[in-house]
């Protein structure tokens, strides 16, 4: 039997910045090679969310983008994602995605924009635009690599468990050196790059959750060749070791 994944791109025309893009194509073609049928399917402003995702991607985008957005993920629409997630489904943000998974963001301008409350989590717009490569160390992941460019400031509260530490660059607020957060699958973070081609593990934990949300019976993925994937990670690390 083949097996199948559905991939739920939140917002992909309007949040795609910074090549985010590559998240959905890395866990697309991971599935692939494993001879999973893995389908995208993209859900935009106006657009219902499916019933069936397995796997939902948000990616980063400026705060005009965000206010747009905002408003078609108040009420059922937020309500479906975050009931997925309490099912099991998998979920990876990035940035503005992660900061309206959130309890809300407030811009520089303007009202404060409403979340759906996945992470317990407020961001705030800061007075410094943290720009650079960035290092983490996950006690799930071990080390992460991406890069961040916002100036939104993410502070976790309650039990919200972050992604990892940083090691190098800013983080989540560049002050209580937390970066990202995670509850049950759901992943958000401010590591752009595309994040998963240079970490292919986080990839295969997102592919593996994913398939366990819709069978129940999932072994584990068979390993691939990642000697590619693994020099960018390397080269990326190398790069947020030496920048200033
Ligand atoms: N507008 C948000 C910020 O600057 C998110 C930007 C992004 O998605 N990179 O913090």
């Amino acid at each position: 039997m083949t097996m199948q994944i559905t991939i739920g791109w939140l917002y992909g025309a309007k949040m795609n910045i910074y090549g985010d893009r590559g998240n959905v194509v890395a866990l697309q073609q991971r599935a692939r090679w494993r001879g999973v049928d893995a389908q995208v399917q993209e859900i935009g402003i106006g657009e219902p969310v499916p019933a069936g995702i397995d796997i939902f991607f948000w990616g980063g985008g400026q705060d005009q983008e965000q206010v747009a957005v905002a408003k078609d993920i108040a009420g059922a629409k937020g309500e479906a994602i975050r009931e997925a997630v309490e099912r099991g489904a998998a979920l990876l943000s990035i940035c503005g995605g992660y900061q309206l998974l959130g309890h809300g963001y407030q811009p520089h301008d303007g009202e404060m924009l409403g979340g759906i409350g996945v992470f317990d989590a407020i961001s705030t717009a800061g007075p410094t635009r943290f720009i650079g490569n960035v290092t983490i160390e996950s006690p799930r992941f071990n080390t992460l690599v991406g890069f961040e460019n916002h100036s939104g400031l993410t502070t976790l509260q309650g039990d919200c468990q972050p992604l990892g530490k940083v090691v190098h660059g800013h983080g989540n607020n560049g002050r209580d050196g937390t970066e990202g957060a995670i509850y049950k699958n759901a992943i958000g973070c401010y590591l752009h790059g595309a994040l998963l081609p240079k970490n292919p593990h986080l990839t295969d934990w997102l592919l593996q959750s994913g398939l366990r949300h819709r069978y129940t019976e999932v072994d584990d993925l068979t390993p691939l060749d990642d000697a590619l994937e693994f020099l960018a990670h390397e080269n990326a690390l190398s790069r947020s070791r030496t920048q200033t």
